[in-house]
């Protein structure tokens, strides 16, 4: 295959890395120079320029990846038209999708929504990394070109799964979008403890528990900003449940109901296990 991806960062430097060690050809565009060149280093991309009229292997490209923050997705499908054309399918990778693939479909014909199920806390070129979507799950929306696109991220090792923008952007804000919000406010809200001495011991006495339900708030801030501001509805909505629960557990230590707060806790600990991750 012939696969050109926009946005050379954490997940468009990983997946060249990927293509490239299986044999496939990656052409690479990235706005800054300096990212283009260390993509090269890497050997995440075969050529790699920050525009396309820089390029001379885009004719017979089979896929281009839209790599870039969320905010600027539909944009670049749009500078892609005088560059590609069907049978050339483009893609993406943002963590929204209802936002995305109606407008982008209506730009570009073969146009194939994606999210691969896969990340760290790292940011831009220097985080990426070999087989980083190995076993994990690549969410795909309907459209021209998706078999194309099914067998780009199984060749890396995922999994793919088809579902609507909808569904897509509803399911991600109970996973993904409102943990990060709540970890990042778990983050906040120890730092508004009154005294320095408890602050500085809290940060000495922080192990295992503490880092697995920080991890996901204390990653990119930008792409946190942006899931939340193109997935606005469906993260309201999770929020309002979560703070239902959240005051029931507060009432239940006001008035000293440990056998509800115990109930509950039988409850998390059942239902975690449906997490096909957390099994
Ligand atoms: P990132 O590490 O910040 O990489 C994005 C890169 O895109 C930047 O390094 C930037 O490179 C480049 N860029 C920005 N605007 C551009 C433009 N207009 N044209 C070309 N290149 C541009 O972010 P990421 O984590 O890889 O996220 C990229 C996409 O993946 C987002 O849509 C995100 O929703 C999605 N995603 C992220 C994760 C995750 O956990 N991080 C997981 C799944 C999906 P330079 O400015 O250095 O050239």
């Amino acid at each position: 295959m012939k696969v050109g991806i926009i946005g050379l960062g954490l997940i468009g430097g990983s997946l060249g890395i990927d293509l490239r060690r299986l044999g496939h050809y990656v052409w690479g565009v990235s706005r800054n120079p300096a990212t283009c060149a260390t993509a090269l280093t890497l050997g995440a991309v075969d050529e790699a320029a920050p525009h396309l009229d820089h390029l001379t292997s885009l004719p017979n490209t089979d896929i281009v990846v839209v790599c870039t923050p969320i905010a600027q997705v539909v944009e670049t499908v749009r500078q892609l038209t005088p560059w590609v054309a069907p049978p050339t399918v483009i893609t993406d990778v943002a963590s929204v999708k209802g936002a995305i693939v109606p407008p982008a479909q209506a730009i570009y014909d073969h146009f194939v929504g994606g999210h691969p199920m896969a990340g760290t806390a790292g940011q831009g070129i220097t985080s990426a990394q070999p087989d980083l979507f190995r076993g994990r799950v690549c969410v795909l929306c309907e459209g021209k070109g998706l078999a194309q696109v099914q067998y780009l991220w199984e060749q890396v090792g995922m999994t793919t799964l088809i579902c609507s923008p909808t569904d897509h952007d509803q399911a991600v804000a109970w996973i993904s979008h409102l943990p990060v919000l709540l970890s990042a406010s778990l983050i906040n809200s120890v730092h508004q403890e009154p005294d320095p001495h408890i602050q500085a011991l809290a940060h000495r006495l922080a192990s295992t528990g503490f880092r697995d339900t920080s991890r996901v708030g204390g990653g990119n801030p930008e792409l946190g900003q942006l899931m939340a501001e193109y997935n606005r509805t469906a993260l309201l909505s999770a929020l309002s449940i979560y703070q239902q629960e959240l005051a029931r557990v507060r009432d239940w230590l006001v008035q000293h109901q440990w056998a509800e707060l115990r109930a509950f806790l039988h409850h998390a600990h059942h239902d975690r296990q449906q997490f096909d991750s957390c099994r």
